[in-house]
């Protein structure tokens, strides 16, 4: 252990005046759906200084429910506005962007709820849109009709682009890298890939509660996408090394965070002056 790292002169001021905290869920808040030990002091001091908290997953096989179904099982009660997926996201902003479309989706039956409650038709056949995501039932017929789909021209969206998901067993396939399989058989890149780092989910979150950049917290364990997606979006950058990043990988990464910490609740004690 070690003490808590500022990379900027005012970040601890700032994070002080933080009025809403975007966290990460693998490796930031629990792992495997276990919560590490500072967890629930972090959430409890955010909720007593009145600060807002939102959750924000690159995870992309889950529904909004299941995650609040879970949370509660730690005693954490979160309503339906503290929690955005990159799964949610990818379904609403393609529904924006292009309206009603016939969508195949290489994934689980959450997420293929989740974009027909977009207002999205979900198809096993000739789709003008392949979505893939972390799907934990991949098969190989998937994969094929993903492959032949995009080869006859429907749009290729990966709903985003982590390599792989830690887990208490190690890492396990994302999105990222089942979509570099039909990337490869098709010799086509995605047309669009979304989740951290691309700034837009915290953009959505700031929106939603109507608070600045200069007001905002983002922390994660990875640096190419929980950071990087914080340094976009122009708020603050919190890195915890409870996950995937390491001290030795910051030294050698061109992303840096505004404050290094060991684990959330060493948040929680800058914010109570405790540390
Ligand atoms: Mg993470």
């Amino acid at each position: 252990m070690g003490d808590v790292v500022f990379l900027r002169d005012n970040s601890l001021e700032q994070l002080k005046q933080c009025k809403l905290f975007i966290l990460d869920i693998d490796g930031t808040f629990y792992l495997s759906g276990k919560p590490f030990d500072g967890s629930k002091k972090f959430v409890d001091t955010l909720d007593s200084q009145g600060k807002k908290l939102v959750f924000l997953t690159n995870n992309s096989n889950r529904t909004i429910e299941s995650y609040i179904e879970e949370f509660s099982k730690f005693g954490f009660n979160l309503s339906n506005d503290q929690i955005l997926t990159a799964g949610v996201a990818t379904a609403q902003y393609l529904f924006e962007e292009f309206g009603k479309k016939r969508v195949y989706i290489v994934g689980t039956d959450d997420i293929k709820t989740e974009f027909a409650r977009a207002g999205h038709v979900v198809v096993e056949d000739d789709p003008e849109i392949v979505v893939v995501t972390f799907d934990k039932t991949l098969t190989y017929e998937k994969l094929k009709k993903a492959t032949l789909f995009v080869s006859r021209g429907a749009i290729f969206v990966v709903t985003n682009p982590d390599l792989n998901c830690p887990s208490s067993e190690g890492p396990l396939p994302d999105s990222g890298a089942i979509a570099s399989v039909i990337r490869k058989a098709t010799g086509l890149y995605p047309n669009i890939v979304f989740g951290k780092p691309q700034p837009r989910l915290i953009e959505i979150v700031m929106k939603q509660n109507n608070i600045k950049p200069a007001e905002t917290c983002m922390i994660g364990d990875r640096l190419y996408t929980d950071i990087l997606a914080g340094i976009q979006a122009g708020v603050l950058t919190v890195l915890v090394l409870t996950g995937e990043a390491t001290k030795e990988e910051i030294k050698r990464s061109p992303i840096k965070p505004d404050i290094i910490a060991h684990h959330i609740g060493e948040i929680a004690e800058l914010l109570k002056n405790e540390l």
